[in-house]
């Protein structure tokens, strides 16, 4: 069944003009097709085109709740610095594998300068990547942020015991991260994995996060590209904790 998102009220949902080219147009769906409705907090419901256009109010209606879970069993922050291109497909694929929240940071080395166009267009592909994927809730995206302020703004980091960050530095005599995360499976339930730009972290940042409780780890022996490196270290969290 196709899936779509949209705002529930009292079992009715007005569609949008969005909406309505997605399900009639793209999707081909027609009055009295059914389809998968999620409000992307973690809820599916079965729904029903009831009119289409051109009547002047399109709308569906939600049949029944379904039960799915879908999403990862931990919590997975992702703090990455901006790379110079490349960002779009980075939003997508670590929603397809079941990122929380990104973090877009902006490091010592980060070149591009983000603007408020390009949040929204990657917090719209998000939500595209949600249906794509079959997912029940949105990752957060939130406004990009210094490095050093997000440190600052995450007193919590290493306060807790089942929380780990984790910063991943090209440099392969680090433990690796795969390896890090499965002695820590069974007492995390949440990480921070903090990825850099292409030229790196600076070594103050290393540093700097190293003091703030992040542990330093290799993603092995082969220089991955900015915009390749959250996703691998996404595929790891998966292959732990989903099999
Ligand atoms: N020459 C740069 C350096 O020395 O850091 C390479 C940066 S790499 C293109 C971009 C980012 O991807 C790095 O900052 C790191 O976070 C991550 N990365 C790439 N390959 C990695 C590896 N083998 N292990 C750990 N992190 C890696």
């Amino acid at each position: 069944l196709a899936i779509a998102m949209a705002q529930i009220s009292n079992r009715h949902i007005d569609l949008t003009a969005e909406q309505q080219h997605y399900l009639g147009r793209v999707l081909r769906l027609r009055q009295g097709d059914r389809f998968i409705v999620i409000d992307g907090q973690g809820h599916w419901w079965l729904a029903q085109l009831q009119v289409m256009l051109p009547a002047p109010s399109p709308h569906a209606e939600i049949l029944e709740a379904i039960s799915v879970q879908n999403e990862l069993p931990i919590e997975v922050k992702l703090w990455v610095s901006l790379p110079k291109t490349g960002f779009d497909d980075l939003v997508r694929y670590c929603t397809e594998l079941g990122v929380s929240e990104i973090v877009p940071v902006i490091s010592q080395r980060t070149v591009l300068k983000p603007s408020l166009q390009k949040v929204e267009r990657w917090r719209r592909i998000i939500r595209e990547a949600v249906e794509q994927s079959e997912r029940q809730i949105i990752p957060t995206l939130v406004d990009p942020i210094s490095f050093v302020n997000a440190i600052a703004d995450s007193p919590d980091l290493r306060l807790t015991t089942t929380s780990q960050p984790y910063i991943c530095v090209a440099r392969g005599d680090l433990p690796h991260l795969y390896d890090c995360m499965s002695r820590s499976q069974s007492t995390c339930d949440s990480i921070t994995l903090a990825t850099g730009p292409e030229g790196g972290w600076t070594s103050a940042e290393v540093e700097m996060a190293i003091a703030s409780g992040f542990q330093a780890v290799s993603l092995g022996q082969r220089i991955l590209r900015a915009v390749t490196a959250p996703v691998v270290a996404l595929s790891y969290v998966s292959a732990i904790w989903e099999t």
